[in-house]
């Protein structure tokens, strides 16, 4: 079975894609950390991030993999070097919009990400994987929160780094971002016209996992040996 979990920065995606996957005992992949290795890896060798091209190359070249962990669902690595925590700094979040607007980008990541989810079951989170990388999906959810929600959200994390950040620039970024998410040419954020959409707003995390099982088993997934309580 393959999931598709689309939406804005902050609306709670990672979160709940990770806790999908858990409750089902499926694989879970995080299209977005693709798109950030690109930008740290581009940010680090010099390049313009405007150059198509030579963005592009370093997407070609990237040798990335995602390896089980402990302490959370998988760690990300570019040959030998963890990057984990390093595509996560705001440096990478202010310009990685820029670098996935890129068509040649999108066209290797989204392969890599196509060519991952034919090894089996999995839950797949980002911006357009239910309408471009897996456009027949099993199951596709939409996940939206008010700007304010999702700002506070983001602010949370952060603080949780040691890093203090206002709400009203968080809000102002989110803004930005999915304002060149939603508008690029090549697919953009939106919503497949058969997702589920799901507004996190003022629901707990229990439950939206909830209401995405729920509908996930209803099709079908009868769980495998790895999948735990939801
Ligand atoms: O999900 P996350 O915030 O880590 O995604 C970072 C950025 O990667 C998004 O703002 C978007 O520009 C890009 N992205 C994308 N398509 C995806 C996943 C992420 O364009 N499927």
């Amino acid at each position: 079975m393959i999931v598709t979990i689309d939406g804005p920065a902050g609306s709670g995606k990672s979160t709940i894609a990770q806790e999908v996957a858990r409750c089902l005992g499926i694989t879970y992949l995080d299209t977005g950390a693709m798109y950030r290795a690109v930008t740290l890896l581009a940010l680090e060798r010099g390049c313009s991030l405007q150059d198509e091209d030579e963005v592009g190359e370093v997407a070609l070249e990237m040798d990335l993999r995602f390896e089980a962990a402990e302490d959370s669902p998988s760690r990300v690595f570019v040959g030998a070097r963890d990057i984990t925590e390093a595509i996560r700094t705001p440096s990478v979040s202010q310009k990685v919009s820029l670098v996935a607007a890129h068509p040649t980008v999108r066209h290797v990541l989204t392969a890599r990400q196509r060519a991952l989810a034919e090894q089996g079951d999995m839950v797949l989170e980002g911006r357009d994987t239910g309408t471009v990388v897996c456009p027949r999906a099993d199951l596709k959810v939409f996940l939206t929160a008010s700007p304010m929600e999702r700002a506070r959200r983001r602010k949370m994390q952060l603080e949780a780094q040691g890093v203090e950040v206002s709400l009203r620039t968080l809000e102002r970024e989110l803004l930005l971002r999915d304002t060149h998410d939603s508008s690029r040419a090549t697919a953009p954020l939106r919503k497949a016209k058969d997702a589920l959409e799901v507004d996190t707003t003022s629901l707990t995390i229990a439950e939206v996992v909830e209401r995405i099982c729920t509908r996930a088993r209803a099709l079908g997934v009868s769980g495998t040996e790895g999948a735990g309580p939801c």
